[in-house]
């Protein structure tokens, strides 16, 4: 899953609008984020095999570290409990600590079973909704959708940047997925690591527009 997870770290400027878009998208992406730089550290593995599914052509061999149960209820306590020392907000603090449980729970419901419960574990766990193209489209659009929706009426742009640095970043984000969904399959795991990699500046991007916007007098 891609855009899903930005349109649930969107979403989740509603119920904690002192956090900035950056963290939001931090927290929802962390396994994502983590699983990148692991596939550069030969820790992780992925392999390229086109029409492995419908939607994606990448088969998750091993990757226990980022993306297995364990691996997200601690990153999820970390992440929460890092935001509570520093800021004592504890719903912001819940709140990101679910964005990252968040990430765990959306790929269950599109990965093949590939997820595993803990480094280790035999059990692996998917419900593959990626065996079907419009029940991805359908999953992925309407949480981002849904995302888009909330973000702009929990804040209101202060200049030019916040409101058309918001609307760039929502089409880069359709423009990226749709190349992942009907472009050509990447030429290699290292390649889908530094793309991985990018996403870094989707978060500085949510900080930067964060930054133009403020919470609306209605939220
Ligand atoms: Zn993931």
């Amino acid at each position: 899953m891609f855009i899903g997870h930005f349109g649930v770290g969107l979403g989740a400027k509603s119920v904690a609008p002192k956090v900035s878009l950056g963290s939001l998208f931090f927290a929802a992406q962390l396994l994502d984020l983590l699983w990148s730089t692991f596939l550069l550290l030969g820790v992780e593995r992925v392999r390229i095999v086109p029409g492995a599914t419908v939607v994606t052509p990448l088969i998750f061999e091993h990757y226990p570290f980022s993306h297995s149960l364990i691996a997200a209820l601690g990153l999820a306590c970390l992440v929460g409990g890092i935001h509570f020392l520093l800021k004592r907000k504890a719903v912001a603090a819940f709140v990101l600590a679910l964005l990252v449980i968040s990430h765990w729970l959306l790929d269950l419901l599109v990965h093949q079973p590939d997820l595993p419960l803990f480094p280790g574990s035999g059990t692996v766990l998917g419900l593959n909704a990626w065996s079907s193209l419009p029940l991805t489209l359908t999953i992925e659009g309407s949480l981002f959708a849904l995302g888009v929706w909330l973000y702009s009426r929990t804040t209101t742009h202060n200049d030019a940047v916040g409101r058309w640095g918001f609307v760039v970043l929502v089409a880069f984000l359709i423009g990226i997925y749709a190349g992942n969904l009907f472009g050509a399959p990447p030429p290699g795991s290292e390649a889908i690591a530094w793309v991985g990699q990018m996403q870094w500046l989707l978060v500085l991007w949510g900080y930067w527009i964060d930054k133009h916007r403020h919470v609306s007098a209605r939220a």
